[in-house]
């Protein structure tokens, strides 16, 4: 099952934020299933015990695997998979935020069984920075 990355292109943002920004786009929630964060909530304010957290956005469904069910909102063509959107930057995101995505790419695989790592800009051409990960990373720690 494919897990696709993403950045918000936002210095800032937290879930409850990305909620709003996608009803305000007539979504009908927001279309990640997790948010990690790096730490500043809203423009100016900064907390670094929320740098790193992980926060979930739409649910899973109830099945037992991570499987062409999960709907999400997030990449055109590619909805039925799950949405990790990294609050940030193209690829300006903090170690705390790497060291997260890896905890929760290993927890997804324990949970769900064979997970596929991919991000925006592997479907989307309109799309070049998002979300400017370097992949390899999981695979050098064993993720994949
Ligand atoms: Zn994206």
């Amino acid at each position: 099952m494919k897990i696709i990355f993403h950045c918000s292109d936002s210095s800032y943002g937290n879930s409850a934020l990305i909620t709003k920004w996608h009803l305000d786009r007539g979504f009908r929630t927001i279309g990640y299933h997790y948010v990690i964060l790096n730490g500043l909530l809203y423009k100016g304010y900064y907390n670094k015990y929320y740098d790193g957290h992980i926060e979930t956005g739409r649910p899973l469904d109830d099945g037992s695997v991570i499987d062409a069910t999960e709907q999400g909102a997030h990449t055109r063509g590619h909805n039925k998979t799950v949405g990790i959107c990294l609050i940030g930057k193209s690829g300006d995101f903090t170690t705390e935020q790497i060291s997260a995505a890896k905890s929760l790419l290993i927890q997804l695989r324990t949970q769900f069984g064979n997970i596929e790592i991919k991000q925006h800009s592997n479907f989307d051409f309109k799309k070049p920075h998002c979300a400017g990960l370097d992949l390899n990373i999981f695979n050098i720690y064993g993720v994949v």
